[in-house]
């Protein structure tokens, strides 16, 4: 039964060398509690600010602890009329093939059309990310223009379809010709490659009625870029800034304030926790869009409980589309 846990705090990018695997023993689960086997482990981009010390909306992983994230888990034992031996869970769990839990934040995935795992990705955190922040924060109107970076990744391929389900122009910025085909097929009006363009230039040319809607999740020069292009009334979400997240300095780069002001323009940072009450709400649009065939979903998987780490590193490199999973036998 092999746990892994956080075995030293990373300065920059991170390494295998901050991860540590123990073997425990496999625990009997007593009253009230199951055995649950992990199936599916997602790797987070957020997790990058767990592995750092000091205060953020999330509390830090501990040096010597397992890391926890969230998790498909099948129950190999029950003691809980609530989840039957065999039912699949989605929860928050460290990182370890076995492990007990009681019912508290396990949920119970319904049988349906889409695989368990996507409980992790369109129908779990990132594809509620997408919807709320997309809906709630960039309200995208027909005809309006919606830019989003990191738009091959899991929230992002999400957030680019439901802006062309609201009948908006999308242009989506990825890291690979591959990402980019992948975009168009997906129904993006415009991809951009951010590793090989002029990135300002690249942006104008795909947007020339500007930008109305700009949903962030990577930050930095993609983002400067935008700014240049905002309309009046344009409206900001900002969901992640990933291409800092592995910053040893404070980035530093052109000042947006006053672009802000001359449009009008109104700048959002969120987490998704802000929308916890919402969540069934989100699940339940996205499981119809989903079987009406409206929205697509896509998974990299990596196979093995020792490629977690791997996976994981594997974010900041751009080795995933669509959402990365680490599936275990
Ligand atoms: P992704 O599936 O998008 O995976 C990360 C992707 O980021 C990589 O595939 C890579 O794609 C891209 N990337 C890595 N480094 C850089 C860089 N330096 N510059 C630009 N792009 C980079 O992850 P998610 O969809 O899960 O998350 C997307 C963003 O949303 C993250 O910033 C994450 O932290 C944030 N997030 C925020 C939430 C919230 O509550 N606010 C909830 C969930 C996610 P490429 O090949 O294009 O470089």
């Amino acid at each position: 039964n092999r746990t892994i846990l956080l075995a030293s705090r990373p300065t920059g990018v991170p390494s295998v060398e901050n991860f540590r695997f123990e073997t425990r023993e496999i625990p009997a689960p007593g009253q009230g509690q199951v055995l649950l086997k992990a199936r599916y482990v997602s790797v987070d981009p957020y997790m990058r600010g767990r592995m750092n010390e000091g205060k953020s909306y999330i509390a830090p992983f501990e040096v010597g602890q397992p890391i926890t994230g969230g998790m498909v888990a099948e129950v190999q034992e029950s003691h809980l009329d609530r989840l039957p031996v065999g039912s699949l869970v989605v929860a928050n769990l460290p990182w370890q093939e076995y492990q007990v839990a009681d019912g508290r934040g396990l949920q119970l995935i319904p049988a349906g059309q889409a695989p368990a795992s996507y409980y992790l990705g369109l129908l779990g955190m990132p594809g509620l990310t997408a919807y709320f922040g997309l809906l709630d924060i960039c309200q995208p109107q027909a005809g309006e223009t919606v830019v989003v970076s990191g738009a091959a990744g899991a929230v992002g391929i999400v957030v680019g379809q439901i802006a062309k389900i609201k009948g908006a122009r999308v242009i989506g910025t990825a890291g690979s010709e591959d990402k980019v085909a992948y975009l168009k097929q997906l129904g993006f009006d415009e991809a951009i490659n951010y590793k090989t363009t002029d990135i300002p230039a690249a942006l104008a040319a795909a947007a020339p009625h500007g930008v109305d809607c700009y949903f962030d999740n990577v930050g930095g020069p993609i983002t400067d870029a935008v700014y240049d292009l905002l309309n009046t009334g344009a409206r900001i979400a900002i969901c992640g800034q990933i291409s800092m997240y592995n910053a040893t300095e404070v980035p530093v780069g052109p000042r947006p304030e006053a672009k802000l002001l001359k449009t009008s323009s109104r700048l959002q940072g969120f987490t998704i926790g802000n929308y916890y009450s919402r969540w069934p709400e989100g699940v339940q649009q996205l499981t119809a869009w989903y079987e009406e065939g409206k929205l697509q979903f896509e998974e990299t998987i990596t196979e093995g409980f020792d490629q977690i780490p791997a996976a994981f590193l594997g974010l900041f490199r751009g080795e995933n589309t669509g959402k990365a999973i680490v599936k275990l036998a």
